[in-house]
């Protein structure tokens, strides 16, 4: 099939390299250097600003999700947060754009997939990502004008930084409290154990990069004369980096960029490097953190082993360096993982382990969490790497790792324009050339002629250079009780003593600039200034992905590369007892961490990185896109080049049928134990998403069945048989009799459906036999059940709103109510209300003037699940108040207009229209039961959706319906038992 050879036949180096002659200057730039990388089909191009010096690197491909991005240098003079705060108010308005967050405002006047701004260590960046043309435009004159011309108004510094104000504005007794959207961003950060120890290791071994995003102790010593005088030293043409990615043409951006930059002169900018501590004897440092509530009390401790191993300039170095950590790290048959995981020292690998390459040094570090002796884990990580010099490494763990890295290549990412950025910025805004990390196959080609003639002395040299006998940063973080409690006290202390050198003019000032801020915040702003795309650069049509359907098996045919996907479900709908449920995401990892009878976990998974791309297996619930009815699934995927899809099958079949719970019920206890291990990490990171399933779960079997399977419930189950482990009795009866029960319930040859994703017919057929094949192999069919799904019982309400308690220093929120399913034509006007929302009220009401981090509205189309939520807010009781309000909200004062709709519309569409990757075609009928027609119904009901529809939804399923609130965080005075429900944890 010819039309499949559409990418390949478009990449014609000669043609490509002809469009950028070296040395040939266009619009004030100069060609330095080209670079033709086959292998990923793409031309870099290295240009640099003749006036400032400003380096664009250009990477010509054709692929039309396109990326644009400037970064500049920041290093962080002090801990105060200076340059995440300048990040965040930089996009609060400009020159050009003088509007209340033009960032925020851009956001639904395009169609981009991607607009964002991060801080890193030493560098800030800026990157978008669209495949619309004038909107590619639109946004990088917004970005060029934010990032160079902002207006940073003492306001904006206020609103995003920090200030002083009465908690509440209508009350001029009320407390006077820390405001600022960075400042309670970064409260929430420390409420996650893992964030503080990752950032307390990182201040510890790298001082001079400081915390640059700011520690809320020293973000309110930050001025706003600091802010305008880092904007104006760091944010100059001259220390900048640009890149652009994919088929738009590269001249209109040097245009556009040269008429920037030649108004802003020539700068000498100090190319300071940062270097991190430099020892040369071992270091200890002990630091103290939030006790987790989900682990027991022995097993507090997060340590760690760093070793200092070069700079990642030396870009083939840090590649073997790499390789060296995953060899010995990554999996269950990497040594480290034997030796501490398995080995009991800690629960799961600590966040800073592995080789660290974003600064301008390489860390290699070894660490664990769940941990009670940190002499033990430091002898047992000594020898491991003492075992090294002696032990030969396995030659085919080193083949699977450059099969792994060959197959990545060649699988299609609908974000490697953004992926590429990435994985560039942090060495580039350093002092490595990005050309050297572009070439992928020479990196290779070079690697196994080394480890061909060399062999294990490759990796030996490395740990003899650096690591061994070398000296060593020990880093270990202890949990301390009375933590959170002591972070309170600072704040409080902190805040009195600011509150104590205001006289009273400079309360009246402060109350004034409160309220100042809040009128500026509640104004109508005159947008016309701010390009926009229109709602007719929506196509009516979407696109379709034809698939074909025989018997129980769906393939779709399209350009993947020589790749084949493959994808499995059965459904589970009346399948499990009741009881079972919240047992089954443990089964399902079970699967892919135990073993067999005749092999241990580790050599399936030397098989599977040697000819596959990776396996999974997962237990989902989605609503029926027609009756909103629960579907419960068990599923398993995998891919692998053409020729090599037997391995898939073959993994599968192991899998499957042929794990062994009772044999490796030990692995069973380091499973749970690694779950426990995380669990707090993960609701600190998306409490909003654990508050929202909960609420939902008052609402919906889908719901209710989803709480049991990753919402608190699965916490608490974790948790719970985490504290069984060791009572042999219990472990047996709750543990592994249960999950090999369910095993009698979940693997059957009935009831099973497939879809491959692969590049011709013929592949297609002989896949299509490996299908049969394997089924056969399964049970025939399952025990029987006779509990439905669709009975799943919902949490029963009770008209109050539930707090579920965690130490952490801010909440986060939700409230839901029922919307309607998938295919009712009022899913449209409700997806249009969340969104308008979001961007109309909640955005302002939440977090410019509640203060906190983020919130909105969202419209789950699947199970028509309407939902408000906020995050790391730091007024939650106020949050549910607005939101209870907004129905009354939109029917008595919003004044929408057509293009305050159109604007919804846009928004929503950048997310129904962004690329997706030729896996992903087709999915959705797969996955959801929405075929194409469905969701070319569903776009035409969004695009067709007028105010009144909004306004009518607002009425009908706000107002007219009833919502449950549920509320993530520690408990407040204000929250008393006869009006909210307390949900345990223990
Ligand atoms: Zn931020």
């Amino acid at each position: 099939m010819l039309r499949f050879k559409r990418f390949a036949s478009q990449y014609n180096q000669a043609k490509l390299l002809r469009k950028y002659p070296v040395g040939g200057v266009f619009h004030g730039y100069e060609i330095n250097r080209v670079l033709p990388v086959p292998e990923m089909k793409f031309v870099a191009v290295d240009l640099k600003h003749l006036q400032t010096g400003s380096q664009h690197l250009h990477i010509d491909r054709d692929d039309k999700n396109n990326v644009f991005s400037i970064a500049f240098k920041t290093n962080p003079p002090d801990s105060t947060g200076v340059a995440h705060i300048l990040e965040h108010t930089t996009l609060c308005g400009s020159q050009k754009y003088p509007v209340r967050d033009p960032f925020f405002k851009m956001l639904n006047r395009s169609l981009a997939n991607f607009m964002n701004a991060m801080t890193g260590h030493d560098y800030t960046f800026y990157p978008f990502a669209t495949a619309n043309k004038v909107d590619f435009s639109n946004l990088r004159d917004v970005y060029l004008d934010a990032t160079l011309n902002p207006l940073l108004n003492h306001q904006d510094f206020l609103q995003e930084g920090w200030r002083l104000e009465q908690s509440n504005l209508d009350d001029a007794n009320s407390d006077v409290i820390f405001k600022g959207v960075v400042y309670n961003e970064m409260k929430g950060q420390v409420s996650s154990s893992n964030y503080q120890f990752w950032t307390k290791f990182q201040e510890s071994i790298y001082p001079s990069l400081n915390n640059s995003g700011g520690d809320p102790q020293k973000i309110t010593d930050l001025q706003y004369s600091d802010l305008l005088s880092f904007h104006s030293k760091n944010y100059h043409p001259s220390n900048s980096k640009t890149f652009t990615y994919g088929n738009f043409p590269l001249e209109d951006t040097l245009h556009r960029l040269n008429e920037e930059f030649k108004l802003h002169g020539k700068r000498t900018i100090s190319k300071q490097v940062l270097n991190p501590l430099s020892f040369d004897s071992d270091v200890r440092v002990v630091q103290k953190g939030q006790v987790d509530p989900m682990l027991p009390t022995e097993k507090q401790m997060k340590t760690s082993m760093t070793w200092l191993c070069g700079d990642p300039s030396n870009v083939y170095d840090t590649f073997v360096l790499r390789v060296l950590g995953n060899l010995l790290m990554e999996g269950h048959s990497s040594p480290f993982y034997q030796e501490l995981i398995e080995s009991g020292i800690g629960y799961e690998f600590a966040v800073n382990s592995g080789v660290d390459s974003t600064t301008a040094a390489n860390f290699f570090t070894v660490g664990v969490q769940g941990c009670d002796d940190s002499s033990k884990f430091e002898h047992v990580v000594k020898s491991v790497l003492e075992d090294t010099l002696t032990k030969p490494f396995e030659g085919n763990k080193i083949e699977a790792i450059i099969q792994q890295l060959e197959l990545s290549k060649k699988n299609q990412k609908a974000d490697f324009g953004l992926q590429l950025l990435y994985s560039l910025v942090p060495g580039w805004t350093n002092t490595t050339d990005p050309f050297d990390n572009l070439v992928f196959d020479d990196i290779l080609a070079q690697f196994r002629s080394d480890w061909n003639e060399k062999g294990d002395d490759i990796f030996r040299d490395v740990i003899r250079k650096y690591i061994l006998e070398k000296p060593c940063f020990y880093f270990s973080m202890e949990a301390d009780p009375n933590f959170s409690k002591a972070l309170e006290v600072e704040e409080a202390k902190r805040l009195s003593q600011k509150i104590s050198q205001l006289d009273e003019s400079d309360k009246t000032t402060l109350r004034n600039r409160g309220l100042q801020l809040q009128e500026k915040q509640n104004a109508t702003e005159d947008l016309s200034c701010l390009p926009s795309l229109m709602i007719d650069d929506i196509p009516r049509k979407g696109d379709f992905y034809r698939t074909v359907l025989k018997a129980n098996v769906s393939h779709r045919i399209t350009d993947t590369n020589g790749i084949t996907y493959l994808r499995a479900k059965r459904s589970l709908n009346n399948a499990i007892p009741r009881d079972l449920y919240p047992y089954l995401p443990i089964f399902a990892d079970c699967l892919t961490s135990l073993g067999t009878s005749k092999e241990n976990f580790s050599q399936i998974e030397d098989e599977m990185k040697l000819h596959t791309g990776g396996v999974t297996t997962n237990v989902s619930v989605c609503s029926d896109a027609i009756t909103s009815e629960p579907r419960l699934f068990f599923s398993f995927e995998g891919y692998a080049l053409n020729h090599k899809t037997e391995h898939v099958f073959d993994i599968w079949r192991k899998l499957l049928v042929e794990t062994d719970i009772s044999k490796h019920s030990e692995k069973i206890k380091i499973l749970i134990r690694s779950l426990a291990s995380s669990n707090t990490a993960s609701v600190a990171e998306s409490g909003h998403s654990f508050a929202r399933n909960y609420a939902g779960a008052h609402l919906t079997a889908s719901r209710a069945i989803n709480e049991s399977l990753n919402g608190i419930e699965q916490l608490q189950l974790i948790t719970h048989l985490s504290s069984i482990l060791d009572n042999p009795t219990l472990f047996q009866s709750e543990v592994v009799d249960k999950l090999n029960e369910l095993k009698n319930y979940v693997i059957a040859q009935d009831k099973l459906e497939f879809f491959i994703t692969t590049d011709t017919d013929k592949q297609v057929t002989k896949v299509e036999s490996q299908v049969r094949n394997f089924t056969q192999n399964l049970p025939e069919g399952s025990k029987a059940c006779s509990f439905s799904a669709e009975h799943y019982p919902t949490i029963i309400s009770e008209d109050k709103p539930t707090l579920i308690e965690f130490p952490f220093q801010v909440h986060y929120t939700a409230q839901s109510s029922m919307g309607v399913p998938y295919s009712h034509v009022d899913g449209a006007s409700l997806q249009v209300l969340s969104n308008m929302l979001t961007f109309k009220y909640l955005h302002r009401e939440v977090r410019e003037k509640g203060g906190a981090y983020g919130g909105g509205a969202t419209y789950s189309a699947l199970d028509g699940l309407l939902s408000f939520y906020s995050y790391r807010d730091p007024h939650p009781l106020n949050s549910l108040d607005v939101f209870s309000g907004s129905g009354k909200y939109v029917m008595d004062k919003a004044e929408w207009s057509t293009s305050d709709l159109d604007e919804a519309k846009l928004t929503i569409f950048q997310q129904v229209d962004a690329p997706i990757s030729p896996s992903s075609e087709g999915t959705s009928q797969f996955h959801f039961g929405i075929s194409d027609e469905m969701r070319q119904k569903r776009r035409e009901q969004l695009l067709d959706v007028r105010l009144k529809d909004v306004r009518s939804a607002a009425e009908k399923y706000i107002i007219g319906r009833k919502s449950v609130s549920a509320v993530v965080g520690p408990r407040l005075d204000s929250m008393s038992d006869s009006s909210w429900k307390f949900r345990e944890l223990q």
